[in-house]
């Protein structure tokens, strides 16, 4: 099917009650918000209301980390041997894998996603990221410290206490995981605001691991907007470490923000990867995750590699491959198991893709495919190619955030490093080539938290990301993950008797 024709299984969506009735979780109860507000979720496939949440408000956010802030000082939670923290979030890992196709079915709906990637990307990442922290019990053990004083010294890993998760409209799941997993094995509460567009698996995320078995008042929910709910979390006396994911310019208001609190921070924020395909490469072998790096999820990922850079001998030959096997993607219903790739979440990032589109065109680049929003409801663009672009067009300096390649070409290793490089953001890149010594030589010189050499988007719990640069600081996934969430205490007990103390004593 050619990403141009109206599919006839598009039918309309039903609406989705929402888990909890889209209420606020907080302190282990569904909560109507204190100032009473509701608003509506848009499905991105249709345009047309999917369901209906609570529309929090400051007053809400000081009701619920009022609520983490108890269960972090007198709750059972921080307290609790971390094997028992871990048993309880393997039961997470469990029951999210038991309801698996309810949590994708909605965040398919919520996000637009094509239901295979909600249900076998999203869904088991958060029941494998759950699962891979439990093995992480060790990381929190604390060691005796050799000192010459007389004295017994010793470290303890402690939960730092109350955490503000923020998390973008992108992969709601999975990023939310990411920040409760590593945040509740190492003791800490959270206050979760979500995506104001996407807020609804988060409400069914935290039920399951309420009924896993966390205390009430550990993991609470506030949906609402960033520009009210967020800045009065971030800004709140009641929390101890903001843990951020979402774009540069948020996330640069955000640590303002921080800073004038002290409060700490980690900031996973956007991305523009380069992906540097050499002549040496096997094509066949690459082509494919080339396309996936710019496609997945409707190029709605910090990750994605929209920027490809071609050594010159190359360039026609993917250019005229790219040219034949992008328009044949499947791009429709999400709820198709064929679909790959669906809508754009909302009509304002539709607006934001066609305007740079726009404007890189009327600058002089080729459109080699795509370039114009799909005449149909739902916010739907298609894949799109643009080659023939100088290097600092705005299409190829900010982040696109939608599903648009830039192809541009380069004669040397050293302009292609140098190329990759030049955006400020560091999150991801890619090396594609049939020489180990260029892998490693080109990997180490690449300014991005994770490369990817011959692939693209290799996402493991067990392997940690973040970001240099634009992209922010910090880690998630792997041991790293933890560093965040814990404070080192050093308890150093005097060994001096008390005959030695009192005579040290009379002698001064
Ligand atoms: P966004 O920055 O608009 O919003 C992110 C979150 O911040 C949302 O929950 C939003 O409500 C909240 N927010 C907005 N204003 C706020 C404020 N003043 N104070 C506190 N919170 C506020 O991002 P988005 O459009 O939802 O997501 C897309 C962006 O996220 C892209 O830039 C993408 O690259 C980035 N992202 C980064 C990663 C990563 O791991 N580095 C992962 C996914 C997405």
């Amino acid at each position: 099917m050619r990403a141009t024709e109206p599919n006839p299984k598009d039918t309309p969506k039903d609406t989705l009650t929402a888990p909890g009735e889209g209420r606020l979780f907080i302190d282990g109860a569904w909560r109507d918000p204190v100032a009473g507000g509701w608003r509506d979720v848009v499905a991105p496939a249709t345009g047309r209301v999917l369901a209906r949440v609570a529309a929090g408000t400051p007053a809400d956010i000081d009701v619920a980390v009022a609520a983490a802030r108890r269960a972090f000082d007198t709750g059972p939670w921080p307290r609790l041997d971390v094997r028992e923290r871990a048993r309880i979030l393997r039961r997470v890992a469990d029951l999210v894998t038991e309801r698996a196709d309810e949590l994708a079915t909605v965040e398919s709906l919520d996000v637009g996603k094509p239901i295979t990637l909600s249900r076998y990307v999203d869904v088991a990442a958060v029941a494998g990221t759950f699962e891979y922290v439990t093995s992480l019990t060790h990381h929190l053990d604390g060691a005796v410290r050799a000192t010459p004083l007389p004295a017994h010294a010793f470290t303890r890993r402690e939960p730092v206490g109350v955490v503000a998760a923020i998390t973008p409209f992108n992969f709601p799941l999975i990023l939310s995981t990411s920040k409760f997993a590593p945040a509740l094995l190492a003791g800490n509460t959270i206050v979760h605001k979500p995506a104001g567009d996407t807020p609804l698996s988060a409400l069914l995320l935290a039920r399951i691991c309420h009924e896993a078995g966390l205390p009430d008042g550990v993991l609470n929910v506030v949906t609402g907007t960033g520009a009210e709910c967020g800045d009065h979390l971030v800004t709140h006396p009641g929390i101890d470490k903001i843990a951020f994911t979402g774009s540069s310019g948020i996330g640069a208001r955000v640590a303002a923000l921080a800073g004038a609190h002290l409060t700490p921070m980690t900031a996973e924020l956007g991305g523009n990867a380069g992906n540097l395909l050499f002549a040496d490469a096997d094509l066949e072998r690459v082509l494919p995750s080339v396309i996936e790096a710019f496609v997945f999820n409707s190029g709605q990922f910090c990750m994605a590699g929209p920027r490809l850079l071609v050594e010159r001998p190359l360039l026609r030959p993917v250019l005229d491959i790219l040219a034949l096997q992008v328009p044949r993607i499947p791009v429709g219903d999400p709820s198709d198991p064929a679909t790959v790739m669906g809508p754009l979440v909302s009509e304002a990032q539709v607006e934001r893709v066609e305007s740079l589109v726009d404007g890189a065109r009327a600058a002089g680049a080729e459109v080699l495919t795509g370039g114009a929003r799909l005449e149909r409801d739902g916010f739907f663009y298609p894949p799109t190619v643009l080659t023939g672009l100088p290097p600092d067009a705005p299409v190829v300096q900010e982040e696109v955030f939608g599903p648009v390649l830039t192809v541009q070409p380069f004669d040397t290793e050293e302009q292609a490093i140098a190329l990759a490089n030049s955006t400020g953001f560091g999150l991801a890149a890619g090396v594609q080539t049939g020489s180990i010594d260029r892998a490693h030589r080109v990997a180490a010189r690449l300014r991005a938290g994770i490369v990817w050499v011959n692939g693209w988007a290799l996402i493991d719990p067990g392997v940690p990301f973040g970001g240099v640069g634009r992209s922010g600081w910090g880690r998630e996934s792997g041991p790293e993950s933890l560093d965040a969430y814990t404070a080192t205490k050093s308890v150093v007990m005097s060994l001096i008797p008390a005959a030695t103390a009192s005579d040290a004593g009379q002698e001064e």
